[in-house]
């Protein structure tokens, strides 16, 4: 099921069946000029039906949102052969509960979605990256709620803390600036005018903090500029240690509290750990690497990380979702009320548990 069905540039939408790849659908939108922004790293892998069900994100959902914001519709299968369509090929619709939205991100424990129809948005004219190098991961956190707060919403912010930036220079053989420990990549988007404008209010705005400056317009040196980023999980892989990859998202207010936290929790035990991510959402990719002896330490890891978290108002995760891995955890953010609902609506949909059973609870 790899088909696109349909591309409508008058309703601004397409008809796709889930084994697309995410990143072949969108080189096919944009043929149109059209555009679909969710871009998880592993789009070059990742179906679209995997994506909907994982209401998968990426960079580019700081300005644009995640995989829910296009799902306008869907066909799906229920657990007793019935075939149910969900939502429309409309951008409004407020009839009845949302079905659509209940189905995207239920990680395919509600039904087996058969059809999908996403919105799609003009593709922008044109992009720039920016790449900057701060003395601290504070000064980089400051500088993000500083653009933030500028008027200009870049389509990407990306940012790697010391230790991410360590070995990935060492794995690419990149030298990285004196005094530089922390890197900030954004991405702007839109017609040319308006990004030279942009770029030179936040070069002007949080360019004094920083010990790097960098910019492009041309394709291939924006891509060098986001190789460091686009690099980190090979060089993760590579050091050849047991990778826990979690996404917490912690309100940005809290970031720089959260980077020094979880290094000192690192620290506490004796343990690795790499930090890298969608800064502009709060969302940190905390990936702590153990020795193989080390192994025992995750659920101490992992429940002090998740509780401290949660008592920030942050959530476990902002893109991976629960699956089996987190469900243990799950009550450290949800209330017994809601689980219960949850479980209320998986008996509805699925009463002989057919569908992904074990995943989420
Ligand atoms: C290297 C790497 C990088 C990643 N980066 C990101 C990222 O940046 N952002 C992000 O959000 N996620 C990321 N992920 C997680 C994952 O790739 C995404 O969540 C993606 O959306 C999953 O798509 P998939 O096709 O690989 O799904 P699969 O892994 O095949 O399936 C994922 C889940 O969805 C269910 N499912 C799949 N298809 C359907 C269907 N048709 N109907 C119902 N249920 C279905 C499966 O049963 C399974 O539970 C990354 C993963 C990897 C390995």
């Amino acid at each position: 099921m790899d088909k696109v069905l349909e591309i409508s540039p008058a309703d601004s939408l397409a008809r796709v069946q889930p084994g697309v790849i995410t990143e072949e659908f969108q080189r096919a939108v944009e043929r149109e000029n059209l555009f679909y922004p969710p871009d998880p790293a592993s789009l070059k892998n990742s179906t679209l039906g995997g994506n909907v069900a994982e209401n998968a994100g990426g960079p580019r959902c700081l300005k644009y949102g995640v995989t829910k914001n296009y799902v306008l519709g869907l066909t799906a299968v229920l657990p007793s052969g019935e075939i149910l369509r969900t939502g429309s090929r409309t951008l409004k619709n407020v009839v009845g509960y949302d079905l659509t939205s209940l189905l995207v991100g239920s990680e395919g424990t509600l039904a087996l979605i058969t059809e999908i129809t996403l919105k799609l948005i003009p593709l922008p004219e044109s992009r720039g990256v920016i790449r900057l190098g701060f003395p601290s991961v504070k000064e980089a956190v400051e500088a993000t709620v500083q653009i933030l707060g500028s008027g200009v919403l870049p389509s990407a912010m990306e940012f790697l803390d010391q230790s991410a930036l360590t070995e990935v220079s060492r794995f690419l053989n990149i030298p990285v600036p004196e005094g530089t420990t922390s890197l900030l990549i954004l991405e702007l988007d839109g017609r040319k005018e308006a990004i030279h404008a942009d770029m030179e209010t936040l070069l002007s705005l949080v360019g004094p903090r920083t010990t790097e400056r960098e910019f492009s317009f041309d394709p291939s040196q924006m891509e060098s500029l986001w190789t460091m980023r686009r690099q980190i999980s090979p060089t993760i892989t590579n050091l050849g240690l047991h990778k826990v990859n979690e996404d917490i998202v912690v309100p940005r207010s809290r970031l720089s509290e959260a980077v020094e936290w979880i290094n000192g929790l690192a620290k506490e035990h004796d343990v690795k750990v790499v930090l890298f991510g969608h800064i502009g959402d709060g969302n940190i990719h905390t990936n702590f690497l153990l020795r193989p002896e080390q192994l025992p330490l995750t659920e101490t890891l992992l429940t002090a990380l998740f509780t401290k978290v949660v008592s920030w108002g942050g959530v476990l995760s902002g893109e991976h979702g629960v699956g089996i891995a987190k469900r243990p955890y799950l009550s450290l953010q949800l209330s017994q009320p809601e689980i219960e609902l949850m479980r209320g609506v998986k008996r509805v949909w699925d009463p002989q548990n057919l569908l992904n059973p074990g995943k989420i609870f």
